[in-house]
């Protein structure tokens, strides 16, 4: 495994690789959410690329860019013995060098769920991906379900700039009592870690009513929401939103037959945010 720091040298080694060349954008801090999303990749993939780069410019400043948490050697360790081949890990002055002033925006996909709370996040995430794309020049990137407005806000990207990779969606890694894995479940402590399962359970518990067709209305899927998280003290609401998946679009009702749907959650656990979805099929016309 190598670790490619500098531009010059993706440059020469991309032009001596042949394909299928996959690449996982993360953040670092790795968890089994992103090693699931290497061993995809390594399963397909000739060559296999992972960048670890805590991106600045998808943080807000009153978020947690500087205590964002990181451990570059254990991430190493973990990727060398999963057989990826590549870990780009570059510089802010490399990624952002002064006079830098070009963003993408996703525009509609990037206003609502998370985008009402963190206005500029999809802007520094289309930014960067965009940037990274054009950098390793993959043929197969994966992306996790776990962040599914990016998914949506990544598959547009794609198609409105007519770039030449293909997007793979890999499904939620969940920890053994549900909870998504995420680097920042970390910060929780036991007592907040203990009451942010209020966030799977009631996904899920939605999920089933839903596939019961005894919730059938944005306006019940919210109610259910404030009314079970409401039984913890520690857990503010952000959103619960039921979506197109692809489009984002809010819908105020379902019934069979509609193809699938998404229920995107994110509440505040103390100062953590957390996201979590589900995405339910409720099959096509004629299916049901
Ligand atoms: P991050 O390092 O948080 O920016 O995440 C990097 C990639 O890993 C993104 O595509 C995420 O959607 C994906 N990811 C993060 N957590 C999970 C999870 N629990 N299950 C599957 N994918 C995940």
């Amino acid at each position: 495994m190598k670790i490619l720091s500098k531009l010059s040298e993706i440059k020469v080694l991309r032009s001596s690789l042949s394909g299928p060349v996959g690449f996982v954008p993360t953040m670092g801090y790795l968890h089994e959410g992103h090693l699931s999303m290497v061993d995809a990749a390594r399963k397909i993939c000739r060559e296999v690329f992972v960048s670890i780069y805590v991106n600045p410019t998808q943080f807000a400043p009153t978020e947690d860019l500087s205590r964002y948490p990181r451990d570059f050697e254990r991430d190493c360790q973990l990727l060398e013995s999963r057989g990826v081949d590549y870990i780009f890990f570059p510089s802010d002055a490399d990624m952002y060098p002064d006079g830098f002033q070009t963003y993408v925006s996703v525009q509609e996909l990037s206003r609502g769920l998370c985008g009402q709370s963190r206005p500029d996040h999809f802007r520094g995430v289309a930014t960067v991906v965009l940037k990274l794309f054009s950098i390793v020049k993959p043929d197969i990137a994966f992306f996790g379900q776990k962040d599914a407005q990016q998914c949506a806000v990544i598959r547009r990207m794609v198609m409105d700039l007519n770039l030449d990779v293909e997007i793979r969606i890999a499904p939620i890694v969940r920890d053994h009592d549900g909870l998504a894995l995420s680097s920042r479940n970390q910060y929780l402590s036991t007592e907040e870690r203990r009451a942010a399962l209020v966030l799977p359970r009631t996904l899920q518990a939605l999920r089933e009513r839903i596939l019961q067709k005894q919730v059938s209305t944005q306006k019940a899927v919210q109610d259910w929401f404030m009314q079970e998280i409401g039984t913890e003290s520690c857990i503010r609401p952000d959103y619960i939103s039921v979506v197109h998946p692809l489009t984002l679009k809010e819908m105020g009702s379902w019934k069979p037959g509609d193809g699938e749907i998404l229920v995107a959650a994110a509440l505040w656990v103390g100062k953590t945010r957390l996201i979590d979805n589900q995405l339910i099929d409720l099959g096509n016309p004629g299916s049901s």
